[in-house]
């Protein structure tokens, strides 16, 4: 019977929404584990599922109040997992640039609107999803 009960509550874990989910980010100490009603919590795994999807990812969890805290390794999953959300739910803005060659390789331009903040020390992290679709990350090297 416990049993039985303990599966039905993996079940509901299973199909949580990503937008449904809420967290506690602590800014000051990014790593786990936190301090939560004077007591240290628990690192927790967890499964979602969107679309089909299935997603892993871990919590750090107040046995007292019921608060989840994520530390900065798991936010940065969870970016990467609404991010793979958008795209299922193709929210995402896209624009469409016309690919440059000079005689040896492809490359287009990114509008200024978007590229003001960049500077010298930035880079792109290209994840390649297959030979025509890529993510681009812009960031700091
Ligand atoms: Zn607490």
């Amino acid at each position: 019977m416990a049993k039985k009960a303990l599966q039905k509550k993996e079940k509901i874990n299973e199909e949580d929404l990503l937008g449904e989910v809420s967290f506690e980010v602590d800014k000051e100490a990014f790593e786990g584990p936190f301090t939560c009603c004077n007591r240290k919590t628990k690192q927790l795994k967890k499964k979602m599922s969107y679309k089909g999807m299935e997603f892993d990812y871990k919590i750090w969890h107040c046995s007292k109040c019921g608060k989840d805290y994520l530390d900065s390794e798991q936010s940065k999953r969870m970016e990467k997992i609404w991010t793979i959300q958008k795209i299922l739910d193709d929210k995402l803005i896209t624009m469409e640039r016309k690919m440059n060659f000079d005689g040896k390789t492809f490359f287009f331009r990114f509008p200024k609107e978007i590229s003001k903040t960049w500077n010298k020390n930035s880079c792109a992290d290209i994840k390649m999803i297959n030979a025509e679709t890529f993510l681009v990350e812009i960031k700091c090297c």
